[in-house]
């Protein structure tokens, strides 16, 4: 199916569910209307708890769900959705407000009936949300923290704002519309309980063992896994994989990361990781024996999705990793389309896989474009940042029928995107990985 086909169909899916308990309400019994802006606030109501209940399917790791998008649009569509909920829920009370100023009165006296107290509640969990969320890096919050934070807030705004519909009665009042909400409410409770218990219980059963811990140019590192008393799994190059170390899956310390390995050697798994915070400064003393769980693969940044006669790649920095596992995967495969790298580095001495692209040179039809913004004195190549005049210079004249994955700084990503398009590549055969989900 055509992406924008694809992309169309699914966004009208999501309409059609958040719209679809309206629907089911007006089935019945139901009561004489309030007016038009009444019965809009308590529409807006129930869309908002549809909305949340499907950001819990959304982000629970189904790998059908995703796939059709790949992750980081998964979650980029989740941030946005919920932007749109909060308002909803925010325009919920101001409209009932605005049709019975009493309701005003009663809250800032402090005499809310318990029905109403949910429905506030409520509110609040997801304004401390949004507010967590959006300015998680102002605010200081630890990703790790936020985490468990995060799911805790969305499970007390979901079952309080079902609390609140069933409490209220109104449109809901008939016993199968009460179960309706109530099982709505529970499967996005089995959701949490099937990716916080049960996926670390399979995980539990299907444990990696450290291989090879090799130091990398770029304050990056590569660990080589393998599966412990199991078959592993297999992938597609470019995928990734949740990676939990240190500690047990049941503790939420998963770290997503690329894996950099041929998805066509058996039995191994690559990820090459940089040091950046408080988990990848830690992985240097990561010792060969240690035990790993893996989860995964996931995502569609892969040359076996986005089939072309020949591929540009755009890498900044770590963003090398996913597009090392396509290039190794390619060469394996003694695959000879034309191939065409630009990678962007501060200096010529950190560049991640600088010998190992260079001897794949020799078996890839693989050109690449190194830029750096720190070149040394005697340096002839690119120079600077990644920008249209760069790609100009070295795309091929068959760019158009290319297919492009973009990974690295989200700064970079979006700067790629741009000029590719601008040079003649159409938008849907740019992908781009992101690895800064929030
Ligand atoms: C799909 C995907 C693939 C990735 N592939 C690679 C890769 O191949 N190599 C690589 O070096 N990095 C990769 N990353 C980034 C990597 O996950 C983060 O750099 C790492 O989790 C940072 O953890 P930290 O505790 O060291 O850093 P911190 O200083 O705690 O966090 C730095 C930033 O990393 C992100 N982050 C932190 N913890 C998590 C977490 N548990 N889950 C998700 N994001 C988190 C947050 O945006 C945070 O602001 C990838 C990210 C994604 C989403």
């Amino acid at each position: 199916m055509h992406p924008y086909l694809r992309a169309t169909f699914w966004i009208l899916l999501f309409l059609l569910l958040v719209q679809a308990p309206l629907f089911v309400l007006l089935l019945g019994p139901k009561p004489a209307g309030d007016g038009f802006w009444f019965d809009l606030s308590l529409a807006l109501g129930f869309a908002v708890t549809a909305m949340m209940a499907i950001m819990f399917l959304l982000t629970a790791r189904f790998q059908r769900a995703t796939a059709p998008f790949g992750i980081d649009l998964v979650y980029y569509f989740h941030r946005l959705a919920s932007i749109g909920a909060f308002a909803f829920a925010t325009l919920h009370p101001l409209l009932l407000f605005h049709e019975e100023p009493g309701l005003l009165r009663v809250i800032l006296a402090g005499t809310l009936p318990l029905h109403l107290w949910t429905g506030l509640v409520s509110w609040v969990a997801m304004a401390a949300l949004m507010i967590s969320s959006l300015w998680r890096k102002p605010l200081r919050i630890h990703y790790d923290a936020w985490r468990v934070v995060h799911v805790l807030l969305a499970l007390t705004a979901l079952l309080l704002a079902v609390a609140h519909i069933v409490a209220v009665g109104h449109y809901s009042a008939t016993p199968w519309k009460t179960w309706l909400w109530l099982g709505i409410a529970l499967s996005c409770v089995a959701v949490v309980i099937r990716v916080r218990l049960i996926k670390p219980v399979q995980l539990l059963r299907r444990p990696w063992r450290v291989t090879r811990v090799i130091k990398e140019r770029g304050s990056s590192w590569t660990l080589e896994l393998r599966p412990e008393g199991h078959g592993g799994f297999r992938y597609l190059p470019g995928q990734f994989a949740w990676l939990t170390l240190r500690s047990s899956p049941f503790a939420m310390r998963e770290h997503p990361f690329s894996i950099s390995s041929s998805a066509d050697t058996p039995g191994v798994i690559s990820f090459t990781i940089k040091e950046l915070g408080d988990f990848t400064n830690r992985i240097g003393e990561i010792q060969a024996g240690e035990k790993a769980w893996i989860d995964g693969p996931y995502g569609t940044f892969s040359v076996d999705i986005s089939r072309a006669p020949g591929y540009v790649f755009v890498a900044g920095g770590v963003g090398i990793a996913p597009i090392m596992s396509m290039l190794r995967t390619l060469a394996e495969r003694g695959d000879l389309r034309p191939l065409l790298l630009f990678y962007a580095y501060h200096t010529w001495e950190r560049v991640t896989f600088r010998e190992e692209l260079e001897a794949l040179c020799q078996r890839l039809n693989l050109d690449i474009v190194y830029v750096l913004s720190e070149p040394p004195a005697d340096w002839q190549g690119e120079r600077g940042l990644l920008r249209d005049e760069v790609f100009a210079r070295h795309l091929p004249d068959d760019r158009a029928v290319r297919e492009c994955f973009i990974c690295g700084p989200t700064p970079m990503i979006a700067v790629a995107e741009t000029a590719l398009a601008r040079q003649g590549i159409p938008p849907t055969h740019i992908h781009s990985e992101i690895f800064d989900l929030v």
